[in-house]
């Protein structure tokens, strides 16, 4: 984002004022990264209310902290709150949303991250996780997903009622395809920072449409600190330090995000595309016609190393079929219906939608 615009405007500087240009395209890369800190909710929102806390309230502490500990450790950052008292910015949560987002884009954020704490009906759920956003339609179809979170309502748009021909929809289906590596980066190293002080890492989520991810224009993420509602989270979240910590978590993860940006953006992408999956190298025999498993289909091409098939690196194949979504991702290629069925089970675990499909060459076709 920040790099177009820069790209931008030393174009336009060469092309204005020739060789002069260049001193000012020096000063423009030199200019401080944006972030924006969102405490979530505020009056008259509280968020979740669980004994004592107040999510609201919660979550204000903690950007603020974070945007202490950024003061104390770089000078490179230019760091605003969304808000710094008990107050939202509308009655009403959709349009609160997207102001918080339209805040945030207009201070040119380089990043966003809003904070949360979590909540379930099931004291038993616990753990931290980072949300991002997808416009994958699979994925945002997977609306179980949202009610594993306590939201209010205009937290999300309901997949449903996109509209995918509009023209506001394609430039978010854009910003979101440029813009979701680097959310992940950011998004793992916020998870994996948070689990070090002992939550326990549920890792980077994606499936809901939240408002404020939709309309922010760069890389963003909501973070989601533990569940309020579980015991043990409850007592780490009120101890003594917890606060400290989840700011320390945060404003470490933006520090080596930015850093990893600064050295090559192009490896912040190829670092997350790489991630795990040893056992993705082994020797896959390759049917030309059978059975294989549809983790997701698309209106676009997807590269088949993206981060979302990370669980099959190596293993996952473009296949063509109909409709809009023509663009099939299969893992496997199996001989008979039941083998396939088989594996489908495993898959699910991670492709909730998968299903089996018949395919002859790159085609997916009818059996
Ligand atoms: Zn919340």
């Amino acid at each position: 984002m920040r790099n177009i615009v820069i790209a931008l405007s030393l174009l336009l500087s060469l092309s204005l004022f020739g060789g002069g240009g260049v001193v000012e395209c020096q000063a423009q890369t030199q200019q401080k990264r944006v972030v924006v800190l969102d405490a979530g909710h505020g009056n008259p929102r509280p968020g979740k209310v669980q004994k004592q806390v107040r999510e609201a309230d919660y979550v204000l502490d903690v950007a603020k902290q974070v945007r202490q500990i950024l003061a104390t450790r770089t000078e490179s950052l230019d760091v605003y709150l969304t808000r710094s008292c008990d107050s939202s910015y509308h009655a009403t949560q959709s349009v609160d949303n997207r102001m918080r987002a339209e805040f945030a884009n207009k201070k040119g954020a380089d990043l966003y991250v809003g904070i949360h704490a979590n909540a379930h009906q099931k004291p038993t759920v616990n753990g931290c996780e980072v949300w991002v956003l997808t416009l994958n339609e699979k994925l945002m179809n997977q609306n179980d997903n949202v009610a594993a979170r306590y939201a209010d309502e205009g937290d999300f748009i309901d997949a449903k009622d996109l509209d995918r021909s509009s023209m506001g929809f394609m430039m978010a289906l854009a910003r979101q395809l440029e813009n979701e590596p680097y959310s992940r980066y950011f998004a793992e190293e916020c998870c994996k920072n948070m689990s070090s002080y002992g939550l326990k890492n549920l890792g980077v989520k994606a499936g809901p449409v939240f408002t404020v991810l939709y309309y922010f224009e760069g890389p963003g993420v909501i973070v989601e600190l533990g569940y309020l509602t579980n015991e043990s989270d409850y007592n780490y979240l009120t101890s003594k330090n917890a606060k400290k910590e989840m700011a320390t978590a945060i404003a470490d993860a933006i520090i080596s995000y930015f850093k990893a940006l600064d050295g090559n953006s192009a490896e912040v992408v190829a670092d997350v595309a790489q991630e795990p999956q040893q056992e993705a190298q082994s020797e896959v025999k390759v049917l030309d016609e059978g059975y294989t498993i549809q983790l997701i289909s698309s209106m676009h091409s997807v590269d088949v190393n993206d981060y979302q098939f990370k669980s099959y690196k190596g293993k996952v194949r473009e296949l063509i079929g109909t409709g809009k979504y023509k663009y099939k991702y299969c893992y496997g290629t199996y001989s008979t219906s039941a083998e396939a069925q088989g594996a489908l089970k495993e898959v699910r675990a991670t492709f909730k939608d998968a299903y089996v499909v018949y395919f002859k060459g790159g085609d997916i076709v009818k059996k």
